[in-house]
């Protein structure tokens, strides 16, 4: 079969099955609201929690680092790229969260792929929560180790792998809050059973930090677990982009090595990580942000118990409403794009089969009064 012919079947397929992915343009920032073709919807889609994308102050510190350092750091960090503004802010970030070491990365994608190759060897296993990101799974199943997913969440059925012969090292892999469930790993008993293996723990806490924990310090502080290696997003939250690794001494060295996305690529932005070390400091002092999205999950949940979609146990910031067919899921969003309401349809293969879902996504900015018109329109949408 040629290219061309190769590219149409799976398109076609990809429509057959109601699950081609389109973009829309985006013509004002992903605040509260969201304008596309001049008509402006209440965003319940975004992952800036807590606002901070539109925060004057981080604005503000963007702008002085591109003027202080111009708009592109030149380099990788291994030549021209690691300033002092990726500096303090590698010093910021592993003092508050209590590692000797923070590796700044591109992005979330990035940090995963990066770490689990630099660490993955042929006798060496994976095992991951069923519902790891995708960057997690593909990283490991692209890693010459072998990959076992174990069911969601399932203490036992990890502790069972762990428990079978393995020649090389084992590396257990999850997350803080999963990101199309919302729900939280049992971190205390992952790591308890890591521990007693020998293993290695790591956590993508993208959706935790910033919102979770005291002071924001997300999922590991809150259940009392350090991970052998943290990944921290700051796309969610912290309203910018990119991502670091937290960890010991000698695994920054290790990465630093070893780790090709940080050796062979353009460190992001010194005006980034000025931003960044802003929303840090917005984050720390954040607890009227973080309760203000508290209860507007509370207002939500209760309100949702009453919608005739399948609400999942999550008490964080995502609350998936599962739909079941893709085709209903898609329709359901378009009559809610029309009433005024941005919420994405999510569908396979990003989601198991079956369990299309519109992920209705709060954050601190959203009034009790956009999310009491979401539910009316989701009861009048439903009936
Ligand atoms: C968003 C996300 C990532 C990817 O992070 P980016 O910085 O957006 O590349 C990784 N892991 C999880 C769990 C995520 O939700």
């Amino acid at each position: 079969m040629t290219w061309q012919k190769r590219i149409e079947q799976r398109l076609a397929a990809r429509h057959a099955s109601d699950s081609f992915r389109s973009r829309e343009v985006n013509e004002s920032g992903s605040g509260r609201y969201l304008v596309t073709h001049a008509k402006r919807h209440l965003n319940f889609s975004s992952n800036d929690y807590l606002g901070l994308s539109q925060h004057p102050e981080i604005v503000r510190a963007w702008q002085q680092g591109a003027e202080r350092y111009g708009v592109g750091s030149g380099g990788s960090g291994h030549v021209t790229g690691y300033s002092t503004a990726h500096h303090r802010l590698e010093s910021e970030l592993s003092q508050w969260l209590g590692y000797s070491r923070a590796l700044l990365f591109i992005s979330g994608f990035a940090a995963n792929q990066a770490t689990i190759a630099a660490l993955a060897q042929k006798q060496d296993r994976i095992l991951a929560d069923k519902l790891s990101h995708a960057s997690l799974l593909e990283a490991a199943m692209l890693s010459p180790a072998q990959l076992r997913r174990f069911a969601h969440n399932d203490v036992q059925a990890l502790e069972n792998l762990l428990n079978s012969a393995c020649e090389g090292q084992q590396l257990v892999i999850t997350e803080g809050v999963f990101s199309m469930d919302g729900d939280e790993a049992p971190l205390g008993a992952i790591a308890a059973a890591t521990r007693r293996s020998g293993g290695w723990l790591m956590v993508d806490d993208a959706h935790g930090i910033g919102v979770l924990g005291e002071a924001g310090r997300g999922s590991c502080h809150r259940q009392q677990v350090k991970p052998d290696l943290l990944i921290i997003t700051f796309g969610k939250a912290f309203g910018v982009s990119g991502a670091a690794v937290l960890c010991s001494n000698d695994v920054a060295d290790y990465l630093l090595q070893f780790a090709r996305h940080l050796i062979y690529s353009t460190a992001m932005p010194p005006a980034q990580a000025c931003a960044l070390s802003a929303a840090l400091e917005v984050i720390r002092k954040g607890d009227e942000k973080r309760s203000r999205l508290r209860d507007n999950i509370a207002v939500f949940r209760h309100g949702a118990a009453q919608l005739p979609l399948g609400l999942i146990n999550s008490q964080t910031a995502i609350q998936p409403l599962i739909v079941g067919e893709n085709a209903r899921t898609l329709s359901l969003a378009a009559r809610l794009r029309e009433r005024g309401f941005w919420l994405t349809a999510i569908r396979p293969p990003t989601v198991p089969t079956g369990s299309a879902r519109l992920r209705v996504t709060l954050t601190a900015e959203h009034t009790r009064e956009d999310i009491e018109a979401l539910l009316e329109a989701l009861d009048d949408e439903t009936r």
